[in-house]
């Protein structure tokens, strides 16, 4: 399928080539899953056939990408070593799980510092990716964009800047921008968003992002509270999200809709997003 690259999150509890299927039955052309369940539980064991009769498919399909999410109570900024320490090994799981997959998306939420101060929060996110990252890992790992809620890390485009630098691979590292919780962080994409993504490519750079989170937000830019909306139900409205796909800084990358959706729901959101896109 030509044009918008689009999907939504899935379920992956009947495997890889289900989600594939499921994704082309609602015009998506890529996909969105859990690694494993969000509380963190242990992943389900690969499975080798299905991994083949996914890639056979995905071929013939032309879906060339996919998006793995980390569970999103992983924290990596934790105060408590112990629960970094399990942020840590649970990334190092995936990541060698996702080498079954070679050259996909791998995104995780940066963690949330506690009362430590974003600046801790900064190097120990950082030295959990120096621990897991390897030079032979073909995955690409994003962070991705908070909205600032709590005491969320990664809410501005320089914090997020501020761990790629300090992370020695950073080569395998780029972002996921996720609009609700960029628009939550106070970043006025419906207003401004060629501002936003100059913003962006001056702190992080346009080239690491690899990856957008497509949804709309129950609440005013600057809100910080990360409560998603189906595309046009929300404060950033359809137009402007349509213009997010649509923006050449971003051409060709996979767009995911997170929006509190079930399957006819998302068919609809990507039908109407694909039309104002090939308009
Ligand atoms: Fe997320
Ligand atoms: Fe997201
Ligand atoms: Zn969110």
């Amino acid at each position: 399928m030509p044009g918008l690259t689009i999907g939504c999150h899935l379920s992956s509890a009947k495997g890889y080539l289900h989600m594939a299927k499921t994704a082309v039955s609602i015009g998506a052309s890529t996909f969105q899953f859990f690694t494993r369940n969000p509380r963190g539980g242990k992943a389900k064991a690969l499975d080798p056939e299905d991994i083949a009769a996914f890639h056979a498919y995905a071929e013939e399909q032309g879906m060339t990408v996919f998006l793995a999410h980390a569970s999103y109570t992983l924290n990596p900024a934790a105060a408590d070593a112990r629960v970094q320490e399990f942020a840590r090994e649970t990334f190092a799981d995936d990541l060698a799980r996702m080498e079954a997959t070679p050259g996909q998306l791998y995104n995780f939420h940066p963690g949330s510092h506690v009362k430590q101060g974003v600046s801790v929060g900064i190097e120990k996110i950082a030295a959990v990716l120096n621990e897991v990252l390897r030079p032979e890992q073909t995955t690409t790992v994003l962070l991705e964009t908070m909205a600032g809620k709590g005491t969320e890390v990664g809410r501005s485009f320089e914090e997020l800047a501020a761990i790629i630098e300090r992370t020695e691979l950073s080569d395998h590292v780029g972002v996921c921008l996720d609009t609700c919780h960029v628009w939550d962080a106070g970043y006025d994409i419906a207003g401004d968003l060629d501002g936003v993504l100059e913003t962006f490519d001056r702190t992080v750079g346009l080239d690491r992002l690899k990856a957008v989170h497509l949804n709309d937000s129950l609440n005013p830019c600057g809100a910080r509270k990360d409560r998603h909306a189906c595309i046009g139900e929300g404060h950033i409205g359809f137009e402007a999200l349509s213009a997010v796909t649509r923006h050449p800084a971003l051409r060709g990358l996979p767009f995911f809709l997170e929006t509190p959706n079930e399957l006819p729901g998302y068919a609809e959101e990507i039908a109407r997003l694909r039309e104002a896109f090939d308009e």
